[in-house]
């Protein structure tokens, strides 16, 4: 008899399902267990395979989508890159509108997946006509047949991670979580997988990590958007400079916020403990559980999930390079491997 051959139907049926890890190096010493959720796994190496994967699929399920239609986003990189994908193996069009904030690693690989990219200046105001957002809105009206994922205010968003990210953690912990650590952008990731984990258990703690220069923190604890709060900050993918729908802010406990400096070097911790080679927002949220430790967030019986978003291979011209820590004055040679230059 003939064997079956192994093999997905395409990229997409890898989507989800992402390993636990746990930490053990750079949490010695903490109160509790720490575990990694590592969204680098998904094919398109971040967690926004997920919300890409379903929101197309939900608007597919609606008739909204039909062969040959577009689909438009504003996006820092990782979603862009998910959308792309899912594009190109259902047969869509994909145009990006993307702050001028991503780093160009990141761009060079949207347009790597056929998406045509539109780069727009990072420090002007949402309804700026230049923003990445109107241009998005203008993109969308002026060509036919278009969806606009608008991530920031789609509620599938939040679903898809209800449906995936959520059920996946609390059958990986075995129902054992006491605290999830999530940074915070859209929102869709920390809401939908709390809305689920908090449906099982009420007492889980969900804690958000946000950036300075960011509204969410202070929004959440006063319902009110304090301008003052908003200045420019390097992480790309965490924080927000307006309230996206996104965000079910009732779901979270608290936020947290870290620096740029703290989170980068936090990262490249990351891979030189625990051999995990991460984005700047999984040093974010490393950094965020470091702060919560020191204040008595954790004790013996916790059993901690941080999500980790994206790879580090998407910073390579940022974080990961001495020349981009330098120019930030972030450089300490103490935190980082060493380079011996063999004579030829
Ligand atoms: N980290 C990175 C690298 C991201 O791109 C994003 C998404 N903007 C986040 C974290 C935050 O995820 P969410 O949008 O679901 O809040």
């Amino acid at each position: 008899m003939k064997q079956e051959i192994k093999a997905c139907d395409s990229i997409l049926e890898l989507i989800g399902q992402t390993p636990l890890v746990r930490l053990k190096q750079l949490t010695a010493g903490y109160s509790g267990e720490f575990f990694a959720k590592l969204e680098a796994f998904n094919p398109g190496h971040s967690s926004k395979d997920r919300i890409a994967h379903y929101i197309i699929e939900q608007a597919e399920a609606s008739g909204l989508l039909k062969p040959g239609s577009t689909i438009i986003e504003t996006t820092s990189g990782n979603t862009g890159f998910s959308l792309a994908m899912v594009s190109i193996v259902k047969g869509y069009d994909c145009i990006l509108a993307v702050s001028s904030k991503s780093s160009k690693d990141k761009i060079d690989m949207l347009r790597s997946m056929g998406a045509k990219v539109y780069v727009c200046p990072a420090h002007v105001s949402a309804d700026d006509p230049r923003s990445y957002y109107q241009v998005a809105k203008r993109l969308h009206q002026e060509t036919e047949g278009s969806i606009y994922i608008n991530q920031y205010f789609n509620k599938f968003n939040i679903e898809a991670h209800y449906r995936t990210t959520g059920p996946e953690i609390w059958e990986q912990t075995a129902g054992q979580i006491t605290h999830l650590v999530a940074c915070s952008g859209t929102g869709g990731t920390i809401s939908g997988t709390a809305r689920f984990l908090k449906e099982q258990n009420p007492n889980i703690r969900i804690l958000g990590v946000d950036a300075y220069g960011s509204v969410l923190k202070k929004f959440h604890e006063t319902r009110e958007l304090d301008r003052d709060e908003i200045y420019p900050y390097r992480i790309e993918g965490l924080g927000k400079n307006l309230i996206p729908d996104a965000t079910d802010f009732d779901t979270i406990d608290r936020f947290i916020k870290v620096t740029d400096e703290e989170s980068a070097h936090m990262a490249r911790k990351l891979g030189r403990t625990e051999g995990i080679f991460s984005g700047y927002t999984s040093g974010a949220a490393m950094q965020a559980v470091h702060q919560l430790q020191e204040e008595g967030e954790f004790d013996e019986n916790s059993k901690v999930v941080v999500i980790f978003p994206d790879h580090g291979s998407r910073y390579m011209s940022k974080i990961y390079s001495d020349h981009w820590m330098e120019e930030q004055g972030f450089y300490d040679s103490k935190h980082v491997g060493e380079t011996q230059q063999v004579e030829v």
